[in-house]
């Protein structure tokens, strides 16, 4: 008798249980995080001066008025994030020119021949630095004459500004959680029009770092990768 009660007993804590648990499991997906040099790009480029502004010309005949909405789309999403990334550099597209500028704070995109098959990149970063201290005071990108695509001359121009605000190149990255991977060819775009969240953060990093210290450099960086 004892023992029916006792099973009985089992029983209801047995149906109680089942009733009180969950029945549904929610499985959480964590967004894969930031890791400078690792998820996002690596630091260590030459960068501007914290809260300068920096003014962009396109050079002409290498580049026609076709290709001016490509490259303000890029410049105007970098200049967006001035204030999140730390930076506080804004950008802005001046228009054509037939100089390429050396003034303070200037930038001109020119053509040239910079790919081989060993590089395999599809533009540069010239950096000049006069006070041979890390900061730039101008700067020449140099796009490969190859490129004719606008979609991938944008793509290009996010990826050098990037290096001017400190990234390096990152291998490691997922193509689409970063400006700094490498590109395929000068004709397939990587749908990259502007920083992304861990572009930002690298920045963030970047100006945190150059906030600490200024390291000693020749006058002349140029991103060969
Ligand atoms: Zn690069």
């Amino acid at each position: 008798m004892r023992l029916k009660l006792l099973a009985a007993l089992l029983m209801l804590t047995a149906a109680t249980t089942s009733i009180n648990y969950p029945k549904t499991i929610t499985t959480r997906v964590e967004p894969e995080p930031c890791v400078v040099g690792h998820t996002s790009a690596p630091i260590g480029f030459w960068t501007w001066p914290a809260n300068s502004h920096v003014n962009i010309y396109l050079r002409e005949p290498d580049f026609s008025a076709e290709y001016v909405s490509a490259v303000e789309l890029a410049i105007g999403n970098w200049d967006a994030a001035a204030v999140e990334n730390g930076s506080n550099v804004h950008f802005s597209f001046r228009g054509l020119t037939r100089e390429t500028t050396s003034a303070d704070g200037d930038l001109t995109i020119i053509r040239g021949d910079v790919y081989n098959s060993k590089i395999k990149h599809l533009a540069v970063l010239q950096a000049h630095s006069l006070k041979s201290n890390q900061l730039i005071d101008y700067a020449v990108v140099i796009v490969d004459s190859r490129v004719k695509n606008p979609e991938v001359l944008t793509n290009i121009v996010v990826h050098e500004l990037g290096h001017s605000l400190g990234l390096l190149d990152c291998n490691s990255c997922s193509r689409k959680g970063t400006a700094m991977s490498l590109l395929k060819s000068g004709n397939e775009s990587n749908g990259i029009e502007g920083p992304t969240v861990c572009d930002k953060m690298a920045v963030l990093s970047a100006y945190r770092d150059l906030a600490l210290r200024v390291r000693a450099a020749s006058t002349v960086l140029t991103d060969l990768r």
